[in-house]
């Protein structure tokens, strides 16, 4: 019951929202291209395409060897990429799929470098391919041949270059990464360890859920705003209400809800693009390299994968090394 209203609720104000993002970001379609690669399509970055000592791009859904539970018994079940281990993939697709996806990168001759993720702020800074998958949120590498990969179904990848010491890295933002100011510590890392000059770096944040679609609950709320000046930008909804603990429905027949259920938790939409955004120009980033892309995962299932919206899903990839 509670989940069809909140899907209901995100549904009406996701229209609305989509133009007034379109007007807002400066950054639309022509800081992005599509490349395509037999039948593997990525999206890059302009800023980071003019980087000629580096390979990078986000994937898409297309184009795999791997097919989706829900299309098993379908004789058009579409193939896609699903670049990440999962009980319902089998380890050779998943292989064979980054193989592909690393083709079209033009990263082929590269090692392939991803994470156990688990939406923490560790930092891993390598110069050599482990020798199996590091637990962490973000990679950092000045040496060549290395292909810094993160997943995502929804959080937001970070690809960075330092292009006056030829440093790359990939981050990994959920909530809670960008609660932790992962970007901004990946930033410093390199700084400290590489002598980067934040105001040379370029970013590009890839496709991730939008605040048209990102609904979160009052805890999430309190916690941005207690760690963040400037989070009431980041959110749509009854955000003073949910910092202050007031109850935003306060009218009683609002909360009138069937016997046996529970009246839907108050919640707001946040927009991780913005708050990594400011949070790396906190760390000196300048805002004209910054590249967001203006994809949500959630609205266009049929070009990425989103779990919020399917649940049992693949991963995208995005991937960024030094050739
Ligand atoms: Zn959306």
């Amino acid at each position: 019951m509670t989940m069809i209203g909140t899907r209901v609720r995100g549904k009406t104000n996701r229209r609305k929202r989509r133009a007034t993002s379109a007007s807002r970001s400066p950054n639309s379609d022509r800081r992005w291209a599509i490349r395509k690669s037999g039948r593997v399509s990525v999206l890059q970055s302009a800023a980071l395409s003019k980087q000629k000592w580096l390979a990078h791009g986000f994937s898409t859904r297309a184009g795999g060897a791997s097919s989706l539970p829900a299309w098993a018994s379908s004789r058009k079940s579409p193939a896609v990429l699903n670049l990440g281990f999962s009980d319902w993939d089998a380890r050779a697709s998943v292989e064979k799929n980054r193989l592909r996806f690393a083709k079209a990168l033009g990263a082929a001759g590269m090692k392939m470098v991803p994470l156990r993720q688990f939406h923490s702020d560790l930092i891993h800074v390598i110069d050599s391919a482990p020798g199996g998958p590091l637990r962490g949120d973000a990679l950092i590498t000045r040496t060549p041949k290395l292909l810094l990969a993160v997943q995502t179904a929804d959080c937001i990848p970070i690809l960075l270059a330092d292009p006056e010491n030829l440093v790359v890295a990939a981050i990994h933002a959920g909530w809670r990464g960008t609660l932790k100011r992962i970007a901004e510590k990946t930033v410093g890392r390199m700084r400290m360890l590489f002598s980067s000059r934040p105001e040379s770096i370029i970013a590009a944040l890839g496709p991730g859920i939008g605040r048209c679609c990102y609904e979160v609950g009052p805890e999430v709320v309190k916690e941005f705003a207690s760690q963040f000046d400037a989070a009431r930008d980041w959110f749509d909804g009854p955000y003073d209400a949910l910092v202050s603990g007031e109850d935003p429905n306060p009218l009683p027949w609002l909360s009138m809800v069937p016997p046996g259920h529970q009246p839907p938790e108050p919640r707001a939409q946040l927009d991780l693009h913005a708050a990594n955004r400011a949070i790396l120009e906190g760390a000196g980033v300048l805002a004209k390299n910054i590249d967001a892309s203006s994809f949500c995962t959630s609205c266009r299932t049929d070009l990425f994968f989103s779990y919020r919206r399917e649940k049992i899903t693949g991963r995208q990839m995005a991937a960024i090394g030094i050739l």
